[in-house]
């Protein structure tokens, strides 16, 4: 039986598909389908992580280890056998929900004035940008509509969070950031509280599979400073939504020798700068550089894009950065 249960859920998640939903790329391709890319489970330089998407198995010639997509859940999350089977399980029913919501709120985005005036206002300009990082907008009292047209049951919406207890939209006038297994909404009222999860976990450090490769990386605390920054053209930044690491994001960020820049805010209670100053201490122990990134007072990356700041006199600040 419990054998049955463990084929079936591998038949029904392929590897390459849960690779690629927690942000792998393959960077060359092999004879029969094969595929290469970097081992999002050990410091990886060059290439070594080979793919087999028919068979849905993997093999690092790295570090050596191995094995079908159970296996991989076990060591990229670091956890056993059993709650490996429940992660991939939760995953299996959530990934195709959270994909449906995020397209239906893209294509949201440029039906409503009010949220490209809200990006505009947040510095947020370019088109690029917004395909990137896939920007939609919940207008709200319409998702669970179009979801449950689509044949998701109510209770599952519900367990998603995407819909309350009593039935309504649970994101409303928020503008929506898909993240590995969630979606970050900022709401664009200022009555309402500003910034939403779903149940669950945030997940890693957002866009790591692309930024790891960096030597140099600029970590900031928001999407919005990720997002001005990404803009400006600054594509070695990555971002930990909040500023404090969960312990999955910090062993990414160590899992090479790297310059870590921190671009906390520079906010009035200081909380930003002690969190940075914690963070780039335990990161030296680790032997990575950690420099502090010292923005004008009372200023985020984001506010200081949209206050005049450019490309030029951001470069400038990490130059001046301290340890
Ligand atoms: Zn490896």
């Amino acid at each position: 039986m419990i054998c049955q249960a463990i084929a079936k859920l591998k038949q029904q998640i392929p590897l390459l598909d849960y690779l690629q939903a927690h942000d792998w790329q393959p960077t060359g391709q092999l004879s029969r389908g094969r595929l290469m890319g970097l081992c999002p489970l050990h410091a990886d330089h060059k290439p070594s992580f080979l793919v087999d998407p028919h068979k849905s198995l993997f093999y690092c010639y790295g570090c050596g280890r191995g094995g079908d997509v159970i296996r991989f859940a076990e060591l990229y999350h670091q956890v056993k056998f059993p709650r490996a089977l429940s992660l991939l399980h939760q995953w299996r029913g959530l990934a195709p929900l959270l994909h449906e919501a995020a397209d239906f709120y893209r294509m949201q985005l440029h039906r409503h004035s009010e949220a490209v005036a809200y990006l505009y206002q947040r510095g947020i300009h370019s088109p690029e940008l917004v395909e990137h990082m896939q920007i939609g907008y919940a207008p709200g009292g319409c998702l669970r509509g179009w979801l449950t047209q689509l044949g998701y049951p109510l209770q599952a919406l519900q367990q998603a969070g995407l819909v309350t207890a009593v039935g309504y939209d649970a994101y409303t006038h928020r503008v929506v950031f898909p993240l590995e297994a969630n979606l970050y909404g900022r709401s664009i009222s200022p009555s309402a509280p500003p910034h939403r999860f779903l149940p669950g976990t945030k997940g890693g450090l957002y866009a790591w599979q692309q930024v790891r490769r960096y030597t140099e990386v600029i970590l900031v605390e928001g999407l919005f400073d990720y997002a001005v920054l990404w803009q400006a053209g600054f594509h070695n930044v990555t971002c930990s939504l909040g500023n404090h690491l969960s312990l999955h994001q910090y062993r990414q960020l160590c899992d090479s020798p790297r310059t870590v820049y921190l671009a906390f805010d520079g906010d009035t209670n200081g909380s930003g700068q002690k969190a940075a100053q914690s963070l780039a201490c335990r990161l030296r122990e680790q032997g990575s550089d950690a420099r502090r990134v010292s923005l004008p007072a009372g200023h985020d990356p984001n506010s200081f894009f949209t206050r005049g700041g450019n490309a030029q006199q951001f470069q400038c600040l990490l130059e001046e950065a301290r340890a």
